[in-house]
């Protein structure tokens, strides 16, 4: 049994505790925040994901809207294909059931940050809330601003994608299914929840961006609607994220592993995120099983070819949708994502 540290209460970091404590690992959770995230707006998770979280007794199905699609239209409603099996589920609900019962298995603090982290041979140094304490393990669950990559890998760098979010959970469906419009200005997504609520987001340029949520012209009624919807939202529960991403995954040093978006952080183009965190988590606990010096090496060649292809996949969706580049804005029209 190892004494293992896991940093960042989020998708990833409370996932990650919960297999390691099952598996007889005696685990300490510290979050920086303090109580449970009751902040942001839907996700979407992949059947796989959602598998996952079952085996290990997270039961998501009440939480989770099956997806049937998930499609990409253009400014006239023509479809342009997508993906398939998928869940939404708000972000805060998710990280309810993942919490429950988590306080049984492991030592979970919040309010408590790592301010510094250390490695001397077979142990690593913590500094939390500003005591030391000496750990076998560190999982690094926390996020893309991550302490613990600061640390280890100050040369890894964030980028901007250049484009400005909005999202919120609005209380009215439109329609069972999953869109995600493009005009050229901007993507509008509708994406379903349960209880009778749909996830909605608009991504534009930065610079088209401003501070406040402009209207939309010239879309079909229901993406007009939906945005209304969203601008009618109180000021804390419309959510406003300029976009960043890594340049390039980290994953860790021997007896250091990193996960979710502190290793890999990407732009949600994807709506990857969570789900890969998740997938780290369960690759993560199989490697700790196989060996503590071992694991993140392991971690690492297991992941990195699935996580790189998202993210660059994720970012090329991005940088296509809000080119001004003649030749991105020529596709758009000629395959009808974007106003002639
Ligand atoms: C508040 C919040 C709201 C979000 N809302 C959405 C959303 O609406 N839709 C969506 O698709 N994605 C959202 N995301 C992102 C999404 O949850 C993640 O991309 C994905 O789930 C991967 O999660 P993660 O566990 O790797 O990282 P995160 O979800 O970012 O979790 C990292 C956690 O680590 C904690 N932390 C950071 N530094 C320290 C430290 N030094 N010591 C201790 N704790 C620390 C943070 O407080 C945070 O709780 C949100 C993330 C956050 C933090």
């Amino acid at each position: 049994m190892a004494e293992i540290l896991v940093v960042g209460a989020g998708i990833g970091g409370l996932f990650a505790s919960r297999l390691l404590a099952t598996t007889g690992h005696a685990v300490t959770l510290i979050e920086r925040s303090p109580a449970a995230s009751a902040v942001g707006a839907g996700l979407v998770l992949t059947d796989a994901a959602v598998h996952r979280l079952a085996e290990a007794g997270v039961q998501v199905g009440p939480i989770a809207q099956r997806l049937t699609a998930l499609r990409v239209t253009g400014p006239r409603g023509r479809s342009l294909g997508g993906v398939a099996h998928r869940s939404a589920l708000a972000r805060p609900e998710l990280i309810t059931a993942l919490s429950d019962g988590l306080s049984e298995l492991a030592d979970v603090r919040f309010g408590a940050a790592l301010q510094g982290i250390r490695r001397d041979g077979d142990r690593v140094h913590c500094t939390v809330a500003g005591e030391e304490r000496a750990f076998d393990f560190v999982v690094a669950a926390d996020g893309i601003r991550s302490t613990v990559r600061s640390a280890l890998a100050p040369d890894v760098a964030l980028r901007s994608a250049r484009q400005v979010c909005w999202r919120g959970i609005v209380p009215r469906r439109f329609g069972d299914a999953a869109t995600e419009l493009w005009t050229g200005q901007e993507r509008i997504g509708i994406v379903p929840l349960t209880g009778g609520r749909s996830y909605v987001f608009v991504t534009r340029s930065t610079q088209d961006a401003g501070d406040d949520l402009a209207p939309v012209t010239g879309v079909p009624r229901r993406d007009a609607t939906a945005v209304e919807a969203l601008r009618s939202l109180p000021r804390e529960a419309l959510l406003r994220h300029e976009l960043w991403e890594l340049d390039r995954p980290f994953w860790g040093v021997p007896r250091i592993a990193l996960l979710g978006d502190a290793a890999h952080a990407m732009t949600p183009n994807t709506g990857l995120g969570a789900a890969l965190a998740i997938e780290d988590a369960v690759v993560l606990g199989e490697a700790v099983g196989a060996g503590l010096d071992s694991a993140v090496d392991r971690h690492r060649r297991s992941r990195g070819l699935r996580v790189r292809a998202a993210q660059l996949a994720s970012r090329t969706i991005g940088d296509f949708a809000h080119s001004e580049r003649r030749v991105a804005v020529t596709l758009r029209k000629r395959l009808g994502l974007q106003r002639a």
